[in-house]
């Protein structure tokens, strides 16, 4: 009998960079089982976790959550789904993120790819100032995102070189509408699943 191993596309780029709303489109057309790493912890904020307080200062301040919180959430949301194709968004975003998965998961599942949403500062800002209106967030306003932009660029982005240099990044050019956006994003899903 061949077990095949979970496979594991991760979903980077800055905050605004519309790694959800792609997700979502993966989701829809490659079934993928989308888990984003920021969407769990709200929800282990939400249910009353003794990490709540922890975890809402890290998010408030666009700090990094210590991996050993995430990584547990991560896999237990793996670990209950039938389906093993998953669209990790928001992680690994520090070396700390990269640490703890590569001690946890090497060997277990198979990384793909990592989809680097790139999209200008600018833009990002303007979208998650939108986005604040209606997201009811407590980090979608001009104090957390500036924090959140430096957390970005010192810690995420040398993830992202750290993968280029594996040969795993694809580039998406991320200015366009969600429909030009997803046609990069369709190819780079079909290169990964051949
Ligand atoms: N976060 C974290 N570790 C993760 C993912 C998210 O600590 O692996 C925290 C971090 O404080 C981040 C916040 O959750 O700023 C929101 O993350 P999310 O991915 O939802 O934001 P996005 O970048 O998609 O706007
Ligand atoms: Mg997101």
């Amino acid at each position: 009998m061949s077990l095949q191993k979970p496979i594991v596309a991760f979903v980077l780029g800055g905050p605004g960079a519309g790694k959800g709303t792609q997700c979502e489109k993966i989701v829809k057309k490659f079934g993928f089982v989308h888990l984003s790493a920021g969407e769990l912890l709200r929800n282990e904020r939400d249910s009353g976790s003794k990490d709540g307080n922890l975890i809402q200062n890290c998010i408030k301040d666009g700090k990094i959550v210590p991996v050993e919180i995430t990584i547990a959430l991560i896999q237990k949301a793996m670990e209950k789904s039938s389906v093993k194709k998953f669209l990790v968004d928001g992680f690994p975003r520090n070396e700390d993120n990269l640490q703890g998965w590569n001690n946890r998961m090497t060997g277990i599942v198979d990384v793909k790819c990592v989809l680097f949403f790139d999209c200008p500062e600018e833009e990002c800002i303007r979208r998650i100032v939108e986005r604040g209106k209606t997201s009811g967030r407590s980090d979608d306003n001009i104090h957390s995102l500036r924090k959140r932009f430096n957390t970005y660029k010192e810690q995420t982005m040398p993830i992202i070189e750290h993968y280029e240099k594996l040969n795993l990044v694809k580039r998406i050019p991320a200015t366009g509408s969600p429909d030009e956006v997803f046609q990069d994003v369709k190819e780079a899903i079909d290169s990964i699943l051949n």
